[in-house]
Formats: C-alpha cells, structure tokens, sequence
C-alpha cells in the first residue's frame, strides 16, 4: 500500500527567516517522499536547497493556466518543474474564493501541470451553506465534472469543505467518510483523496483513520515544524 500523503500548505505566510527554521527541521526528521510543503514562489528554491538531502518534496500553491506568454505576474507550469517543484495545489478554496477562481480555470492548470511533470492536488469542497442545505454532493459532482478524461493516478484530489478551511471546525469522521467514498465513486476507486480543513497534531490520527482518506493536506499546522511533524507521524 502507497504511503498517506501528508501536503503543508503555507499559504501566504513566511519569510526567509521561517523557511530556514522550519525546513530544517523536516530534513532532519528523515521524512519520506509521501510528505511535501507547498510555499509562496519566492522561496521554492531555498526550500530545494534546505531539503536537498532529504526526500520532502517541494510544491507551490498556484500555478497559470497558460503554458508561455503575455502574461504579467503569472508562473507557468514549466517554470515550476525548472526549479524544482514536484507538485502543485490547484483549484484552492481560497484561490475560488478571493479571486474568483472556477473549475475550469483550476482544470486547465491541472492540465499543464500534468504537461509540465507536476503533480496536481485538485481541491474541492462546500461552503458552511451548501452543507446545510445539503447539497454538498451536488456541489462536489460540479467540480469533479471537469476532471472527466484525465488519467487517474496523476494527480490526487483534496476534499476540503471551505467552512473547516481555517476556522478550526474540522469535519467528523462520518463526513468525511461520505464524501470520500463519493469522490472515489464519481472519478475512480484508485484515485487518491486527501482530507483538509483544520487538521493539527492533536486530530490527524483520527482523520488518518478514517476509510478512504489517503492523505491531508494541512494550512496552518504546517507552519510548525513540531506540529506538522506530528501529523507526519500519523501518516500510514
Ligand atoms: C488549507 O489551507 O488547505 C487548509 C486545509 O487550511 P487549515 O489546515 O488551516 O484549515
């Protein structure tokens, strides 16, 4: 069995100083290649180079949808891979929410990040009020529906329901449960479904526990090297 992936999330957060005194600390831990820690750009090549001899992967959390161009302010998919980056976050709630991201825009940079070598985490997710009228389902169907025709096994996909995105409610296991076996259902059994939205040191053995979550993908807890490396241990 494939090892859960364990996937930090800095968010914008950081500064040179953090990068050298968190990194560190992971290369220590002898980690393997299931764990891996998606920074702001600007740091990418120092994490490369803090992490060099150890097997954590460096990702980012963005990525454009054009592959070369007229495009101020964007980061192609190919850059990424130039420096290093083994992987991205596409399709983020935050990246929905604050500027104004859809699936298709989010499934067309998962294209070029699979053309470019990267792997893709997918996320998706409901807010507090699809939840609550339950049309959760619903929700994650309309996001899935863009990934139709898309080699399963090349990029995984983040369940991460906005209302415990960085709020500190985590979902119970029950729900969690559901919506990855309906993931699995609607794409494919073997497609790999991690778990995000408030998970810290003190809940991710429980999350880690719970039927068909292959992984979490961790905000927060991830800018703590003690805490992040705790959820680490909880990986089976
Ligand atoms: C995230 O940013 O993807 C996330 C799950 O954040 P947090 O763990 O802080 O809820």
């Amino acid at each position: 069995m494939t090892r859960q992936l364990v996937i930090g999330n800095w968010k914008m957060h950081g500064s040179i100083g953090k990068v050298r005194s968190v990194l560190p600390e992971l290369a220590r831990a002898k980690l393997g290649p299931n764990v891996a820690v998606c920074i702001p750009y600007p740091y990418v090549m120092l994490a490369k180079s803090l992490l060099k001899d150890s097997q954590v992967q460096v990702g980012a959390q963005d990525v454009s949808e054009y592959h070369v161009g007229a495009y101020t302010g964007a980061v192609s998919a190919s850059m990424l891979a130039d420096i290093g980056c083994e992987l991205v976050i596409v399709g983020h709630s935050e990246r929905r929410r604050y500027f104004g991201e859809s699936s298709e825009n989010a499934a067309r940079k998962l294209r070029a990040c699979l053309d470019a070598g990267l792997f893709p985490v997918y996320c998706v997710g409901e807010d507090a009020e699809e939840r609550a009228s339950g049309r959760h389902k619903e929700i994650i169907a309309a996001e899935l529906a863009v990934l139709r025709g898309l080699p399963i096994g090349l990029y995984a996909v983040a369940y991460e329901p906005s209302w415990a995105v960085g709020t500190g409610v985590i979902a119970t296991s029950e729900q969690i449960a559901e919506m990855h076996a309906f993931i699995k259902e609607t794409l494919e059994p073997r497609t790999r479904v991690l778990y995000g939205g408030s998970v810290k040191g003190s809940n991710a053995e429980e999350v880690l526990a719970v039927d068909g979550v292959d992984g979490v993908l961790v905000g927060g807890a991830a800018l703590s090297a003690s805490e992040f490396l705790d959820i680490c241990m909880a990986a089976r």
